[in-house]
Protein backbone atom coordinates (compact mmCIF):
# COMPACT_ATOMS: atom_id res chain seq x y z
CA UNK A 1 0.00 0.00 0.00
CA UNK A 2 1.01 3.49 -0.45
CA UNK A 3 2.16 5.55 2.35
CA UNK A 4 -0.02 8.11 3.54
CA UNK A 5 0.01 11.28 1.96
CA UNK A 6 -2.04 14.39 2.38
CA UNK A 7 -1.13 16.66 -0.72
CA UNK A 8 -2.61 15.38 -4.19
CA UNK A 9 -0.39 14.65 -7.00
CA UNK A 10 -1.13 14.89 -10.42
CA UNK A 11 1.13 13.66 -13.19
CA UNK A 12 1.64 15.72 -15.85
CA UNK A 13 3.38 15.33 -19.40
CA UNK A 14 6.88 16.66 -18.99
CA UNK A 15 7.18 17.72 -22.85
CA UNK A 16 5.15 17.38 -25.71
CA UNK A 17 1.72 18.03 -26.83
CA UNK A 18 0.07 18.25 -23.67
CA UNK A 19 2.26 19.25 -21.10
CA UNK A 20 1.80 23.27 -21.73
CA UNK A 21 -1.83 23.21 -21.86
CA UNK A 22 -1.92 20.57 -18.62
CA UNK A 23 -0.29 23.16 -17.12
CA UNK A 24 -2.32 26.15 -18.34
CA UNK A 25 -5.50 24.14 -17.05
CA UNK A 26 -4.03 23.71 -13.49
CA UNK A 27 -3.01 27.62 -13.41
CA UNK A 28 -6.24 28.37 -14.02
CA UNK A 29 -7.60 26.52 -11.64
CA UNK A 30 -5.56 28.97 -9.17
CA UNK A 31 -3.04 26.32 -8.38
CA UNK A 32 0.90 28.47 -8.34
CA UNK A 33 3.98 25.94 -7.65
CA UNK A 34 7.48 26.52 -7.45
CA UNK A 35 9.79 23.79 -9.90
CA UNK A 36 12.23 21.67 -7.88
CA UNK A 37 15.77 21.36 -8.67
CA UNK A 38 15.58 18.35 -10.77
CA UNK A 39 12.56 19.82 -12.70
CA UNK A 40 10.73 16.59 -11.99
CA UNK A 41 7.98 18.10 -9.52
CA UNK A 42 6.56 21.49 -9.14
CA UNK A 43 5.41 22.03 -5.67
CA UNK A 44 2.37 23.68 -5.02
CA UNK A 45 1.98 27.04 -3.11
CA UNK A 46 -1.66 27.63 -3.57
CA UNK A 47 -3.41 24.64 -2.79
CA UNK A 48 -1.74 21.43 -1.66
CA UNK A 49 -1.57 20.17 -5.34
CA UNK A 50 2.11 18.44 -6.28
CA UNK A 51 2.66 17.92 -9.92
CA UNK A 52 4.98 15.36 -11.37
CA UNK A 53 6.40 16.08 -14.90
CA UNK A 54 6.95 12.48 -16.68
CA UNK A 55 6.16 10.86 -20.32
CA UNK A 56 2.76 10.63 -21.01
CA UNK A 57 2.76 6.54 -21.25
CA UNK A 58 3.80 6.18 -17.49
CA UNK A 59 0.81 8.00 -16.56
CA UNK A 60 -1.71 5.51 -16.27
CA UNK A 61 0.82 2.83 -14.34
CA UNK A 62 1.87 5.89 -11.77
CA UNK A 63 -1.86 6.27 -10.99
CA UNK A 64 -2.98 2.48 -10.75
CA UNK A 65 0.26 2.13 -8.31
CA UNK A 66 -0.79 5.07 -6.39
CA UNK A 67 1.98 7.09 -6.73
CA UNK A 68 0.47 10.17 -8.29
CA UNK A 69 -3.41 10.60 -7.55
CA UNK A 70 -4.75 11.63 -10.84
CA UNK A 71 -3.07 12.31 -13.99
CA UNK A 72 -3.65 14.40 -17.43
CA UNK A 73 -3.13 11.92 -20.20
CA UNK A 74 -4.85 11.30 -23.85
CA UNK A 75 -7.18 8.50 -23.90
CA UNK A 76 -5.45 6.28 -26.25
CA UNK A 77 -2.98 6.19 -23.96
CA UNK A 78 -5.38 5.21 -21.41
CA UNK A 79 -7.34 2.65 -23.27
CA UNK A 80 -3.94 0.95 -24.13
CA UNK A 81 -3.21 0.50 -20.37
CA UNK A 82 -6.72 -0.65 -19.84
CA UNK A 83 -6.65 -3.66 -22.55
CA UNK A 84 -2.67 -4.27 -21.54
CA UNK A 85 -4.18 -4.77 -18.02
CA UNK A 86 -6.98 -6.82 -19.34
CA UNK A 87 -4.57 -9.12 -21.22
CA UNK A 88 -2.78 -10.35 -18.39
CA UNK A 89 -5.60 -10.41 -16.17
CA UNK A 90 -5.53 -7.89 -13.91
CA UNK A 91 -8.55 -5.72 -13.66
CA UNK A 92 -9.53 -2.15 -14.23
CA UNK A 93 -8.02 0.22 -11.89
CA UNK A 94 -8.40 3.77 -13.92
CA UNK A 95 -11.00 5.40 -15.24
CA UNK A 96 -11.65 8.78 -17.18
CA UNK A 97 -12.99 11.09 -14.32
CA UNK A 98 -13.17 14.40 -16.38
CA UNK A 99 -12.97 15.01 -20.56
CA UNK A 100 -10.97 18.03 -21.28
CA UNK A 101 -12.29 18.69 -24.91
CA UNK A 102 -8.57 19.36 -26.59
CA UNK A 103 -5.66 17.32 -27.58
CA UNK A 104 -8.35 15.65 -29.94
CA UNK A 105 -6.56 13.24 -32.16
CA UNK A 106 -7.76 9.92 -33.94
CA UNK A 107 -5.61 6.58 -33.95
CA UNK A 108 -6.28 5.45 -37.43
CA UNK A 109 -5.55 3.04 -39.81
CA UNK A 110 -3.76 4.33 -43.19
CA UNK A 111 -2.37 3.25 -46.22
CA UNK A 112 -0.54 3.76 -48.91
CA UNK A 113 -1.52 6.78 -51.34
CA UNK A 114 -3.58 5.47 -54.15
CA UNK A 115 -4.04 1.70 -52.62
CA UNK A 116 -8.17 0.84 -52.68
CA UNK A 117 -9.54 0.64 -49.38
CA UNK A 118 -12.06 -1.74 -49.28
CA UNK A 119 -12.15 -2.28 -45.39
CA UNK A 120 -11.06 -3.75 -43.17
CA UNK A 121 -10.42 -7.56 -44.69
CA UNK A 122 -7.86 -6.25 -47.14
CA UNK A 123 -5.51 -5.97 -44.28
CA UNK A 124 -5.48 -9.89 -43.29
CA UNK A 125 -1.73 -10.88 -43.53
CA UNK A 126 -0.24 -7.35 -43.47
CA UNK A 127 2.38 -6.02 -41.29
CA UNK A 128 0.73 -2.91 -39.95
CA UNK A 129 3.53 -0.57 -37.44
CA UNK A 130 1.71 1.21 -34.60
CA UNK A 131 2.47 2.63 -30.62
CA UNK A 132 -0.75 0.78 -29.75
CA UNK A 133 -1.02 -3.11 -30.27
CA UNK A 134 -4.07 -3.95 -27.83
CA UNK A 135 -6.25 -1.26 -29.27
CA UNK A 136 -5.47 -2.10 -32.87
CA UNK A 137 -5.48 -6.07 -31.55
CA UNK A 138 -8.97 -4.78 -29.86
CA UNK A 139 -10.12 -3.90 -33.59
CA UNK A 140 -8.68 -6.43 -35.37
CA UNK A 141 -10.46 -9.03 -33.36
CA UNK A 142 -14.26 -7.27 -33.03
CA UNK A 143 -13.20 -7.42 -37.69
CA UNK A 144 -12.23 -10.93 -37.43
CA UNK A 145 -9.04 -10.03 -39.10
CA UNK A 146 -5.86 -11.73 -38.40
CA UNK A 147 -2.53 -9.19 -39.61
CA UNK A 148 1.06 -8.76 -37.63
CA UNK A 149 1.52 -6.10 -35.62
CA UNK A 150 5.03 -4.38 -35.53
CA UNK A 151 5.40 -2.06 -32.88
CA UNK A 152 7.14 1.08 -32.69
CA UNK A 153 7.77 3.46 -30.24
CA UNK A 154 8.18 6.38 -32.43
CA UNK A 155 8.63 7.32 -36.16
CA UNK A 156 5.30 4.04 -37.08
CA UNK A 157 4.79 6.73 -40.40
CA UNK A 158 8.09 5.88 -42.19
CA UNK A 159 7.75 2.31 -41.39
CA UNK A 160 6.61 1.42 -44.43
CA UNK A 161 8.74 3.32 -46.58
CA UNK A 162 11.44 1.37 -44.95
CA UNK A 163 10.29 -1.65 -45.28
CA UNK A 164 9.35 -2.65 -42.22
CA UNK A 165 5.57 -2.51 -42.18
CA UNK A 166 2.48 -2.29 -45.22
CA UNK A 167 0.19 0.09 -43.65
CA UNK A 168 0.37 1.59 -40.21
CA UNK A 169 -1.95 2.49 -37.61
CA UNK A 170 -1.38 5.81 -35.92
CA UNK A 171 -2.42 9.21 -34.00
CA UNK A 172 -3.70 11.19 -36.43
CA UNK A 173 -4.86 15.30 -36.11
CA UNK A 174 -4.21 17.03 -39.56
CA UNK A 175 -2.97 13.43 -41.24
CA UNK A 176 0.07 16.24 -42.84
CA UNK A 177 2.35 13.60 -41.15
CA UNK A 178 0.88 10.72 -42.60
CA UNK A 179 0.30 12.23 -46.33
CA UNK A 180 3.84 13.28 -46.07
CA UNK A 181 4.72 9.81 -45.72
CA UNK A 182 2.51 8.74 -48.77
CA UNK A 183 0.23 7.75 -46.40
CA UNK A 184 -3.61 8.23 -46.13
CA UNK A 185 -5.52 7.23 -43.15
CA UNK A 186 -8.58 5.09 -44.32
CA UNK A 187 -10.65 4.26 -40.63
CA UNK A 188 -10.44 4.91 -37.28
CA UNK A 189 -9.90 2.70 -34.53
CA UNK A 190 -10.47 5.52 -31.30
CA UNK A 191 -11.40 8.78 -31.06
CA UNK A 192 -9.49 10.67 -28.46
CA UNK A 193 -8.72 13.64 -26.14
CA UNK A 194 -6.91 14.74 -23.09
CA UNK A 195 -8.86 13.31 -20.09
CA UNK A 196 -7.82 13.70 -16.32
CA UNK A 197 -7.63 10.03 -15.38
CA UNK A 198 -7.69 8.71 -11.73
CA UNK A 199 -8.67 5.70 -9.58
CA UNK A 200 -11.44 3.54 -9.69
CA UNK A 201 -11.56 4.21 -6.31
CA UNK A 202 -12.09 7.21 -3.77
CA UNK A 203 -8.45 8.86 -2.53
CA UNK A 204 -7.40 8.43 0.88
CA UNK A 205 -6.19 10.18 3.77
CA UNK A 206 -8.25 13.46 2.85
CA UNK A 207 -6.64 13.63 -0.61
CA UNK A 208 -10.53 13.14 -2.19
CA UNK A 209 -11.57 16.72 -0.55
CA UNK A 210 -8.69 18.16 -2.42
CA UNK A 211 -9.25 16.63 -5.99
CA UNK A 212 -13.23 17.47 -5.75
CA UNK A 213 -12.24 21.19 -5.10
CA UNK A 214 -9.91 21.14 -7.86
CA UNK A 215 -12.41 19.53 -10.15
CA UNK A 216 -14.54 21.87 -9.18
CA UNK A 217 -12.18 24.58 -10.34
CA UNK A 218 -11.56 22.73 -13.44
CA UNK A 219 -15.66 22.54 -14.41
CA UNK A 220 -15.65 26.28 -13.92
CA UNK A 221 -12.48 26.22 -16.29
CA UNK A 222 -13.63 24.09 -18.93
CA UNK A 223 -17.35 26.24 -18.94
CA UNK A 224 -15.18 29.77 -19.30
CA UNK A 225 -13.59 28.49 -22.55
CA UNK A 226 -17.02 26.81 -23.85
P1 LIG B 1 6.38 11.52 -24.33
O1 LIG B 1 7.77 12.01 -24.46
O2 LIG B 1 5.69 12.14 -23.14
O3 LIG B 1 6.25 10.03 -24.37
P2 LIG B 1 4.97 11.43 -26.89
O4 LIG B 1 5.89 11.67 -28.03
O5 LIG B 1 4.52 10.04 -26.60
O6 LIG B 1 5.61 12.12 -25.59
P3 LIG B 1 3.15 13.52 -27.88
O7 LIG B 1 3.51 13.42 -29.32
O8 LIG B 1 3.53 14.74 -27.14
O9 LIG B 1 3.63 12.23 -27.03
O10 LIG B 1 1.58 13.29 -27.78
C1 LIG B 1 0.93 13.28 -26.54
C2 LIG B 1 -0.55 13.05 -26.78
O11 LIG B 1 -1.09 14.09 -27.58
C3 LIG B 1 -0.91 11.79 -27.55
O12 LIG B 1 -0.89 10.62 -26.75
C4 LIG B 1 -2.32 12.14 -28.02
O13 LIG B 1 -3.27 11.87 -27.00
C5 LIG B 1 -2.26 13.65 -28.23
N1 LIG B 1 -2.24 14.08 -29.67
C6 LIG B 1 -3.01 15.03 -30.21
N2 LIG B 1 -2.75 15.17 -31.53
C7 LIG B 1 -1.81 14.29 -31.84
C8 LIG B 1 -1.10 13.97 -33.04
N3 LIG B 1 -1.37 14.57 -34.20
N4 LIG B 1 -0.15 13.03 -32.98
C9 LIG B 1 0.16 12.43 -31.81
N5 LIG B 1 -0.49 12.68 -30.65
C10 LIG B 1 -1.46 13.61 -30.64
ZN1 LIG C 1 4.69 8.93 -25.07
Amino acid sequence: PAQPRDRLRVAVQKSGRLGDPARELLASCGLTWRESRDRLFLYGESLPIDILLVRDDDIPGLIADGVCDLGVVGRNVLVEHHLERGAAGRPASLREWRQLGWGACRLDVAIPEGDEWTGPAQLAGLRIATSYPQTLGRWLRENGVEAHPVVLNGSVEIAPRLGQADVVCDLVSTGGTLRANGLVPVTTILESEAVIAGPDHHLEDGRQEIADLLLRRLDGAVQLRE
